[in-house]
Protein backbone atom coordinates (compact mmCIF):
# COMPACT_ATOMS: atom_id res chain seq x y z
CA UNK A 1 0.00 0.00 0.00
CA UNK A 2 0.63 3.25 -0.06
CA UNK A 3 3.26 4.88 2.53
CA UNK A 4 2.27 7.92 4.51
CA UNK A 5 5.15 10.28 4.55
CA UNK A 6 3.89 11.44 8.15
CA UNK A 7 3.76 7.97 9.45
CA UNK A 8 7.52 8.04 9.83
CA UNK A 9 7.41 10.67 12.76
CA UNK A 10 5.87 10.79 16.24
CA UNK A 11 2.40 11.96 15.94
CA UNK A 12 1.91 14.70 18.59
CA UNK A 13 -1.88 13.45 20.21
CA UNK A 14 -1.84 16.44 22.87
CA UNK A 15 -5.87 16.76 23.91
CA UNK A 16 -7.60 20.77 22.64
CA UNK A 17 -10.11 20.32 25.57
CA UNK A 18 -8.76 23.11 27.88
CA UNK A 19 -12.16 24.37 28.94
CA UNK A 20 -11.93 25.85 32.44
CA UNK A 21 -14.24 23.86 35.18
CA UNK A 22 -16.49 25.41 37.34
CA UNK A 23 -15.85 25.01 40.84
CA UNK A 24 -19.31 25.59 42.25
CA UNK A 25 -21.03 23.30 39.17
CA UNK A 26 -18.26 20.61 40.55
CA UNK A 27 -19.26 21.00 44.35
CA UNK A 28 -22.73 20.90 44.03
CA UNK A 29 -23.25 18.35 41.03
CA UNK A 30 -24.61 14.89 42.23
CA UNK A 31 -26.94 12.12 41.67
CA UNK A 32 -27.33 10.39 38.29
CA UNK A 33 -27.24 10.85 34.43
CA UNK A 34 -27.92 8.23 32.42
CA UNK A 35 -26.33 8.20 28.56
CA UNK A 36 -28.06 6.85 26.29
CA UNK A 37 -26.27 5.44 22.59
CA UNK A 38 -27.86 4.22 20.29
CA UNK A 39 -25.86 1.58 18.29
CA UNK A 40 -22.39 -0.22 18.35
CA UNK A 41 -21.99 -0.78 14.66
CA UNK A 42 -20.53 2.76 14.18
CA UNK A 43 -17.25 2.81 16.53
CA UNK A 44 -17.90 6.43 17.22
CA UNK A 45 -20.90 5.65 20.64
CA UNK A 46 -18.66 3.31 22.50
CA UNK A 47 -15.65 4.90 21.61
CA UNK A 48 -15.27 8.69 21.91
CA UNK A 49 -18.82 9.65 23.07
CA UNK A 50 -18.77 7.54 25.44
CA UNK A 51 -15.25 8.13 26.91
CA UNK A 52 -15.41 11.59 26.74
CA UNK A 53 -18.94 12.10 28.47
CA UNK A 54 -17.15 9.95 31.05
CA UNK A 55 -14.14 12.08 30.89
CA UNK A 56 -16.18 15.15 31.17
CA UNK A 57 -18.41 13.91 34.10
CA UNK A 58 -15.39 13.27 35.82
CA UNK A 59 -14.07 16.77 35.79
CA UNK A 60 -17.04 18.67 35.87
CA UNK A 61 -19.39 16.35 38.49
CA UNK A 62 -16.75 13.89 39.89
CA UNK A 63 -19.21 13.26 42.96
CA UNK A 64 -22.31 12.28 40.12
CA UNK A 65 -22.48 8.82 38.73
CA UNK A 66 -22.53 8.27 35.22
CA UNK A 67 -24.99 5.36 33.80
CA UNK A 68 -24.46 4.27 30.08
CA UNK A 69 -26.99 1.99 28.42
CA UNK A 70 -26.76 1.02 24.49
CA UNK A 71 -29.82 0.49 22.73
CA UNK A 72 -28.23 -1.82 19.72
CA UNK A 73 -30.25 0.18 17.42
CA UNK A 74 -33.16 -1.14 18.56
CA UNK A 75 -35.70 2.06 19.86
CA UNK A 76 -37.89 -0.35 22.16
CA UNK A 77 -35.29 -1.46 23.78
CA UNK A 78 -34.24 2.71 24.44
CA UNK A 79 -37.45 3.28 25.62
CA UNK A 80 -36.85 0.82 28.39
CA UNK A 81 -33.34 1.84 29.07
CA UNK A 82 -35.13 5.38 29.55
CA UNK A 83 -37.85 3.83 31.68
CA UNK A 84 -35.57 1.95 33.93
CA UNK A 85 -32.85 5.30 34.43
CA UNK A 86 -36.02 7.29 35.58
CA UNK A 87 -37.63 5.01 38.00
CA UNK A 88 -33.79 4.47 39.33
CA UNK A 89 -33.22 7.78 39.94
CA UNK A 90 -31.52 9.36 37.34
CA UNK A 91 -31.72 13.17 37.46
CA UNK A 92 -30.50 13.54 33.89
CA UNK A 93 -31.30 11.83 30.61
CA UNK A 94 -28.38 12.52 27.50
CA UNK A 95 -30.06 10.25 24.87
CA UNK A 96 -28.60 9.89 21.53
CA UNK A 97 -32.24 8.50 19.75
CA UNK A 98 -32.97 5.28 17.91
CA UNK A 99 -35.80 6.25 16.90
CA UNK A 100 -37.37 9.57 16.44
CA UNK A 101 -40.50 8.58 17.35
CA UNK A 102 -40.37 6.44 20.24
CA UNK A 103 -37.74 8.63 21.03
CA UNK A 104 -40.53 11.65 21.62
CA UNK A 105 -42.20 9.28 24.05
CA UNK A 106 -39.43 8.77 26.13
CA UNK A 107 -39.34 13.14 26.61
CA UNK A 108 -42.63 13.28 27.74
CA UNK A 109 -42.04 10.34 30.10
CA UNK A 110 -38.73 12.59 31.83
CA UNK A 111 -40.91 15.70 31.50
CA UNK A 112 -43.87 13.87 33.96
CA UNK A 113 -40.77 12.85 36.02
CA UNK A 114 -39.01 16.65 36.14
CA UNK A 115 -36.21 15.08 34.33
CA UNK A 116 -34.50 16.98 32.05
CA UNK A 117 -33.35 15.94 28.25
CA UNK A 118 -30.63 16.41 26.39
CA UNK A 119 -30.68 15.20 22.57
CA UNK A 120 -27.30 13.96 21.84
CA UNK A 121 -26.02 14.54 18.47
CA UNK A 122 -29.67 13.14 16.99
CA UNK A 123 -32.60 15.77 17.44
CA UNK A 124 -36.05 14.89 18.94
CA UNK A 125 -38.73 16.36 17.41
CA UNK A 126 -42.52 17.30 18.50
CA UNK A 127 -41.29 16.95 21.98
CA UNK A 128 -40.64 19.41 25.05
CA UNK A 129 -36.85 19.02 25.25
CA UNK A 130 -34.56 20.79 26.80
CA UNK A 131 -31.29 20.88 25.20
CA UNK A 132 -29.70 19.78 22.02
CA UNK A 133 -25.59 19.29 21.44
CA UNK A 134 -24.84 18.16 17.98
CA UNK A 135 -23.08 19.49 15.06
CA UNK A 136 -24.15 21.24 11.69
CA UNK A 137 -26.12 18.06 9.81
CA UNK A 138 -26.79 20.59 6.57
CA UNK A 139 -22.96 21.14 6.48
CA UNK A 140 -22.20 17.36 7.00
CA UNK A 141 -24.79 16.52 4.20
CA UNK A 142 -23.47 19.48 1.87
CA UNK A 143 -19.85 18.90 2.59
CA UNK A 144 -20.31 15.32 0.81
CA UNK A 145 -22.49 16.45 -2.10
CA UNK A 146 -20.77 19.24 -2.92
CA UNK A 147 -17.31 17.15 -2.67
CA UNK A 148 -18.74 14.28 -4.83
CA UNK A 149 -19.78 16.80 -7.84
CA UNK A 150 -16.65 18.31 -7.32
CA UNK A 151 -15.26 14.55 -7.93
CA UNK A 152 -17.06 13.18 -10.96
CA UNK A 153 -17.68 14.57 -14.63
CA UNK A 154 -20.66 15.64 -16.34
CA UNK A 155 -22.74 12.50 -17.73
CA UNK A 156 -21.67 10.51 -14.63
CA UNK A 157 -24.26 8.33 -12.81
CA UNK A 158 -24.50 8.60 -8.89
CA UNK A 159 -25.75 5.90 -6.23
CA UNK A 160 -26.98 7.39 -2.92
CA UNK A 161 -26.98 5.46 -0.04
CA UNK A 162 -28.69 7.41 2.90
CA UNK A 163 -28.67 6.83 6.36
CA UNK A 164 -31.28 5.38 8.51
CA UNK A 165 -34.82 6.49 8.14
CA UNK A 166 -35.99 6.85 11.81
CA UNK A 167 -32.53 8.75 12.95
CA UNK A 168 -33.57 12.89 12.19
CA UNK A 169 -29.72 13.16 11.59
CA UNK A 170 -30.23 10.62 8.47
CA UNK A 171 -32.35 13.74 6.79
CA UNK A 172 -30.96 16.66 8.07
CA UNK A 173 -27.82 14.81 6.17
CA UNK A 174 -29.91 13.99 3.16
CA UNK A 175 -31.34 18.04 3.38
CA UNK A 176 -27.76 19.14 2.63
CA UNK A 177 -26.76 16.72 0.23
CA UNK A 178 -29.93 16.32 -1.63
CA UNK A 179 -30.47 20.08 -3.02
CA UNK A 180 -26.34 20.04 -4.12
CA UNK A 181 -26.52 16.38 -6.43
CA UNK A 182 -30.04 17.59 -7.73
CA UNK A 183 -28.98 20.58 -8.98
CA UNK A 184 -26.55 18.90 -10.95
CA UNK A 185 -29.27 16.29 -11.98
CA UNK A 186 -31.68 19.51 -13.00
CA UNK A 187 -28.51 20.55 -15.22
CA UNK A 188 -28.22 17.38 -16.81
CA UNK A 189 -25.37 16.88 -15.72
CA UNK A 190 -25.34 13.86 -13.73
CA UNK A 191 -27.70 11.18 -12.91
CA UNK A 192 -28.97 9.48 -10.13
CA UNK A 193 -29.51 5.91 -10.59
CA UNK A 194 -30.33 4.08 -7.35
CA UNK A 195 -31.08 5.39 -3.61
CA UNK A 196 -31.94 3.79 -0.60
CA UNK A 197 -31.73 4.14 3.13
CA UNK A 198 -30.16 1.96 5.19
CA UNK A 199 -31.99 0.93 8.54
CA UNK A 200 -29.72 0.87 11.59
CA UNK A 201 -27.15 2.27 9.54
CA UNK A 202 -26.30 -1.16 9.41
CA UNK A 203 -23.27 -1.69 7.00
CA UNK A 204 -24.50 -5.02 5.75
CA UNK A 205 -27.97 -3.18 4.55
CA UNK A 206 -25.42 -1.04 2.99
CA UNK A 207 -23.37 -3.70 1.32
CA UNK A 208 -27.10 -5.06 0.01
CA UNK A 209 -28.07 -2.17 -1.17
CA UNK A 210 -25.02 -1.54 -3.42
CA UNK A 211 -24.44 -4.74 -4.75
CA UNK A 212 -28.55 -4.24 -5.81
CA UNK A 213 -27.41 -0.81 -7.45
CA UNK A 214 -24.20 -2.27 -9.43
CA UNK A 215 -26.78 -5.43 -10.80
CA UNK A 216 -29.71 -2.91 -11.26
CA UNK A 217 -27.16 -0.59 -13.33
CA UNK A 218 -24.97 -3.18 -14.75
CA UNK A 219 -22.10 -1.36 -13.33
CA UNK A 220 -22.65 1.64 -14.89
CA UNK A 221 -21.64 3.39 -11.40
CA UNK A 222 -19.60 6.63 -11.49
CA UNK A 223 -19.96 8.03 -8.05
CA UNK A 224 -21.58 6.92 -4.11
CA UNK A 225 -22.87 9.10 -1.85
CA UNK A 226 -22.64 7.11 1.55
CA UNK A 227 -23.74 8.90 4.50
CA UNK A 228 -21.29 7.23 6.89
CA UNK A 229 -17.63 5.59 6.75
CA UNK A 230 -19.15 2.07 8.07
CA UNK A 231 -21.53 2.16 5.51
CA UNK A 232 -18.63 3.32 2.84
CA UNK A 233 -16.31 0.44 3.89
CA UNK A 234 -19.30 -1.86 2.61
CA UNK A 235 -20.09 -0.27 -0.23
CA UNK A 236 -16.17 -0.57 -0.96
CA UNK A 237 -16.18 -4.25 -0.57
CA UNK A 238 -19.13 -4.32 -3.03
CA UNK A 239 -17.07 -1.97 -5.62
CA UNK A 240 -14.27 -4.15 -5.28
CA UNK A 241 -16.19 -7.70 -5.85
CA UNK A 242 -16.58 -6.08 -9.48
CA UNK A 243 -12.87 -4.79 -9.47
CA UNK A 244 -14.42 -0.67 -9.32
CA UNK A 245 -12.80 0.08 -6.03
CA UNK A 246 -10.42 3.32 -6.11
CA UNK A 247 -12.33 4.18 -9.75
CA UNK A 248 -15.59 4.93 -8.22
CA UNK A 249 -15.52 8.05 -5.55
CA UNK A 250 -17.14 7.50 -2.60
CA UNK A 251 -18.14 9.90 0.03
CA UNK A 252 -18.35 9.33 4.31
CA UNK A 253 -18.30 10.65 7.34
CA UNK A 254 -17.14 9.91 11.14
CA UNK A 255 -13.14 9.94 10.65
CA UNK A 256 -13.21 6.20 12.03
CA UNK A 257 -9.83 4.61 11.72
CA UNK A 258 -11.24 2.42 8.81
CA UNK A 259 -12.46 5.05 6.83
CA UNK A 260 -8.64 7.37 7.08
CA UNK A 261 -7.18 4.06 6.11
CA UNK A 262 -9.41 3.74 3.15
CA UNK A 263 -8.78 6.94 2.41
CA UNK A 264 -4.73 6.93 2.41
CA UNK A 265 -4.99 3.84 0.26
CA UNK A 266 -6.92 5.68 -2.17
CA UNK A 267 -10.46 3.52 -2.26
CA UNK A 268 -12.28 5.93 0.16
CA UNK A 269 -12.99 9.46 -1.11
CA UNK A 270 -13.64 11.66 1.89
CA UNK A 271 -14.74 11.54 5.14
CA UNK A 272 -16.45 14.24 7.62
CA UNK A 273 -14.74 14.84 10.98
CA UNK A 274 -16.79 15.32 14.23
CA UNK A 275 -14.61 16.30 17.00
CA UNK A 276 -16.56 14.15 19.32
CA UNK A 277 -14.78 14.87 22.10
CA UNK A 278 -15.58 18.25 21.65
CA UNK A 279 -19.45 17.50 21.82
CA UNK A 280 -19.71 15.02 24.89
CA UNK A 281 -17.68 17.42 26.57
CA UNK A 282 -20.19 19.81 26.13
CA UNK A 283 -23.05 17.26 27.26
CA UNK A 284 -21.03 16.94 30.21
CA UNK A 285 -20.56 20.81 31.19
CA UNK A 286 -24.44 20.78 30.44
CA UNK A 287 -25.51 17.64 32.53
CA UNK A 288 -23.08 19.03 35.29
CA UNK A 289 -25.21 22.39 35.63
CA UNK A 290 -28.28 20.55 35.47
CA UNK A 291 -27.43 17.86 38.41
CA UNK A 292 -26.10 21.11 40.41
CA UNK A 293 -29.85 22.79 39.69
CA UNK A 294 -27.96 25.93 38.27
CA UNK A 295 -28.51 27.31 35.16
CA UNK A 296 -27.39 26.41 31.86
CA UNK A 297 -24.34 28.64 30.64
CA UNK A 298 -25.60 30.50 27.41
CA UNK A 299 -22.26 29.99 25.79
CA UNK A 300 -22.49 26.45 26.19
CA UNK A 301 -25.65 26.58 24.27
CA UNK A 302 -25.87 29.98 22.16
CA UNK A 303 -28.25 28.37 19.00
CA UNK A 304 -31.03 27.49 18.84
CA UNK A 305 -33.16 24.79 16.85
CA UNK A 306 -36.50 24.37 16.72
CA UNK A 307 -38.18 20.74 17.05
CA UNK A 308 -41.74 20.97 16.28
CA UNK A 309 -42.96 22.04 19.26
CA UNK A 310 -40.46 24.00 21.11
CA UNK A 311 -37.57 26.39 20.53
CA UNK A 312 -34.33 23.87 22.38
CA UNK A 313 -31.22 25.48 23.03
CA UNK A 314 -28.75 24.30 21.32
CA UNK A 315 -24.79 23.63 20.37
CA UNK A 316 -24.14 23.23 16.49
CA UNK A 317 -20.58 22.23 16.06
CA UNK A 318 -18.56 22.61 13.24
CA UNK A 319 -17.23 20.10 11.10
CA UNK A 320 -14.13 19.59 8.67
CA UNK A 321 -13.44 17.72 5.07
CA UNK A 322 -11.19 14.97 5.30
CA UNK A 323 -9.82 13.76 1.78
CA UNK A 324 -6.07 13.40 1.70
CA UNK A 325 -3.05 12.76 3.82
CA UNK A 326 -2.67 16.02 5.04
CA UNK A 327 -6.45 16.69 6.47
CA UNK A 328 -6.15 12.98 7.97
CA UNK A 329 -4.07 14.77 10.91
CA UNK A 330 -6.96 17.18 11.91
CA UNK A 331 -7.83 13.89 13.09
CA UNK A 332 -4.76 12.34 14.29
CA UNK A 333 -4.31 16.12 16.08
CA UNK A 334 -7.67 16.17 17.28
CA UNK A 335 -6.49 12.94 19.38
CA UNK A 336 -9.75 11.13 17.72
CA UNK A 337 -6.58 8.39 16.47
CA UNK A 338 -3.05 7.64 16.95
CA UNK A 339 -1.16 7.92 13.70
CA UNK A 340 0.47 4.84 14.54
CA UNK A 341 -3.13 3.29 14.16
CA UNK A 342 -3.43 4.28 11.17
CA UNK A 343 -0.35 3.81 9.60
CA UNK A 344 -0.63 -0.37 10.88
CA UNK A 345 -3.46 -0.86 8.74
CA UNK A 346 -2.70 1.37 5.66
C1 LIG B 1 -24.42 10.36 13.53
C2 LIG B 1 -23.29 9.87 12.66
C3 LIG B 1 -23.24 8.35 12.67
C4 LIG B 1 -24.61 7.75 12.44
C5 LIG B 1 -24.62 6.25 12.65
C6 LIG B 1 -25.70 9.71 13.09
O1 LIG B 1 -26.79 10.15 13.83
O2 LIG B 1 -24.52 11.76 13.46
O3 LIG B 1 -22.09 10.41 13.12
O4 LIG B 1 -22.38 7.88 11.68
O5 LIG B 1 -25.56 8.32 13.28
O6 LIG B 1 -24.44 5.94 14.00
Amino acid sequence: GLVLAACGDNGDDADTDGSGSDDDVAEEASGTVAFLLPENVTPRWEGPDREGFEEGMAEYAPEAEVQVFNAMNDGAQQQQQAEQAITQGAEVLVIAAVDMTAASVIVEDAEAADVPVIAYDRLIEDAPLDHFVTFDGEQVGRAQGEWLIENTEDGDQLVVIHGSEDDDNARWFADGYMPVLEEAVDEGTRTIGYESWTPGWDPSEAQESMEAALTQLDNDVQGVLSANDGMAATIIAALEAQGMAGEVPVTGQDATEQGLQLILEGDQGMSVFKDVSRQADVAAQISASLLADQEVPDDLVPDTVNNGSVDVSSRLLEVEVIDDEESVMLAVDAGLHELSDLCAGV
